[in-house]
């Protein structure tokens, strides 16, 4: 098949989350199963790519009376053709939506940009793809160009499109009067196709265009049909339910493999943990918290943001670590401002036990993951989660909020043991201080009196396999069931 994928962002290119780790990694794993897979994306200030091979100007109609130009560059990322859309005022900005604090006032306008952009150059080529894959609110209004500016075009005609909602809390909103700019009729504003209160609602306007849709985790799926939720687009997803599914993201065990890990001071498999214990020595120092082997490290690794539960994780940390307990926590992280001061204040406070790192470094997050012994992800919610992932092939147990796709990629430890051939991390379900505290302690238990069954659960961790050739092979799947 013919695949055009539509992003904002990919690994190895700019990255702000899982978003890109997808975009690299679903493409190859298909153009490993002799697809014709093309990726466009935005040629931000950021992107100094150094393979590109060329540009082509293009130049095309947004809506009825604007014209814009903007030129091509052609690549290739990991032997996948890449296009990168270069258009100044657009993408030649600092941050991918924001500027650090508040989300750019024309997105809307600069990601339908793209979409039109994507689309026209297929037509520029000629090259007719079979499916156009968009992904989250940017690109999601390439859905609905198809089918309200493409129905007879004779290379789009017959495209299908596929939405993968990664996270379904944005939405790309914005206000009506850009309605005309965006090439939306107000007909279709008005009668609820792009409209969600009051504003135009790119997310929306993909989640009802698209010929199928998906949520990354069959967990996530479930939680948007639920009107509690769903970031209130329920209504949406319900009445779509029966082109609506859920497909697990996996691993990308190239790049996170214990054994192979460039990142690392020592490598280490499920059956020689020694490395492991000297990457805990090694993060130990790195972090500069006392080098104790049997004081347990729990790591974090996230996006500063509510979503991650960081309004209860924070006074949970705050407990345990008042109470005196044996424990160490280490965090990197950066995003939202007042909750890297929390955990500055929080690690100022307990030097000894708490270490945080503000900012965005890949290779310490590769040794948090091998030197900790268990991983936090407490999130509000979460669609798939890469991190836990990560933690399971490197035998760090994950704790857990019972939500999306943490609950359908970690078996929750129960209290009395009883599941422990099976289970592979610690959970809890309320999201709240008491509950997230309460699971820490139960973790540190495990660690501290229960270590047979510790190792057990570390072992069961470390042989799971989410693979994204697993992954594609549901993607492909969908691809044809547009079609029917
Ligand atoms: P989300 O997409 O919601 O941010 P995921 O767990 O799906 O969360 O993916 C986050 C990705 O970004 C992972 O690959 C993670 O390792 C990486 N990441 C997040 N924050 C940082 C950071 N501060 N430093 C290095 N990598 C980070």
């Amino acid at each position: 098949m013919k695949i055009l994928f539509i992003v904002s962002e990919i690994e190895g290119i700019v990255k702000t989350g899982g978003l890109a780790d997808f975009a690299r990694a679903l493409p190859w794993a298909l153009k490993k199963m002799h697809h014709d897979v093309r990726v466009v994306m935005p040629k931000y200030r950021a992107v100094q790519y150094p393979g590109l091979e060329g540009s082509w100007p293009l130049s095309f109609l947004l809506n009825h009376a604007t014209r814009y130009g903007c030129l091509v560059f052609h690549a290739r990322h990991d032997g996948i053709p890449l296009r990168l859309i270069e258009h100044h005022d657009f993408f030649s900005r600092d941050g991918l939506y924001d500027n650090g604090y508040t989300a750019y006032p024309d997105n809307a306008l600069r990601f339908a940009f793209l979409c039109k952009a994507a689309l026209e150059q297929c037509l520029q080529e000629g090259w007719a793809p079979d499916i156009v894959h968009c992904n989250d609110w940017q690109t999601a209004l390439a859905a609905y160009y198809l089918k309200e500016h493409y129905p007879h075009d004779p290379v789009l005609k017959h495209t299908r499109s596929v939405l993968t909602v990664h996270n379904g809390a944005f939405q790309g909103k914005t206000e009506a009067k850009w309605l005309d700019g965006l090439g939306i009729s107000w007909d279709r504003f008005a009668g609820g196709q792009v409209e969600h209160n009051g504003l135009v609602n790119l997310l929306k306007s993909g989640i009802l265009s698209a010929d199928k849709i998906n949520a990354v985790s069959p967990g996530y799926a479930k939680e948007l049909l639920a009107k509690a939720s769903s970031h209130e687009l329920w209504y949406c997803y319900t009445a779509r339910h029966h082109d609506f599914t859920g497909i697990l993201n996996g691993c990308d065990y190239t790049m996170w493999n214990p054994e192979k890990d460039p990142y690392l001071p020592h490598r280490f498999s499920a059956d020689n943990l020694k490395g492991k214990h000297l990457c805990k020595k090694n993060l130990q120092q790195r972090m500069g918290l006392p080098q104790r082997k049997e004081v347990p490290i729990f790591g974090m690794i996230s996006r500063l943001t509510d979503q991650k539960g960081f309004d209860y994780l924070i006074p949970a940390m705050e407990q345990v670590l008042n109470q005196g307990s044996a424990v160490q926590f280490v965090l990197l992280g950066s995003g939202n401002p007042v909750y890297a001061s929390r955990l500055h204040h929080l690690q100022n406070r307990h030097r000894e036990k708490m270490s945080f790192v503000n900012g965005y470094d890949v290779a310490l997050s590769h040794l948090i993951e091998a030197g900790s012994d268990f991983f936090m992800m407490p999130s509000l919610f979460e669609p798939c989660g890469l991190n836990q992932l990560y933690s399971l092939a490197y035998g760090t147990l994950p704790v857990i909020r019972s939500t999306g796709g943490l609950k359908d990629t970690v078996v929750a430890l129960s209290h009395d043991f009883s599941n422990a051939d099976q289970a592979t991390g610690i959970d809890f379900n309320a999201p709240d201080t008491y509950h997230c505290s309460e699971a820490i302690h139960r973790a540190m238990a495990l660690f501290n009196n229960h270590k047979a069954v510790y190792d057990r659960l570390q072992q069961t961790a470390m042989g799971q396999l989410f693979t994204w050739d697993m992954c594609a092979a549901e993607y492909e799947a969908l691809y044809h069931e547009a079609f029917e």
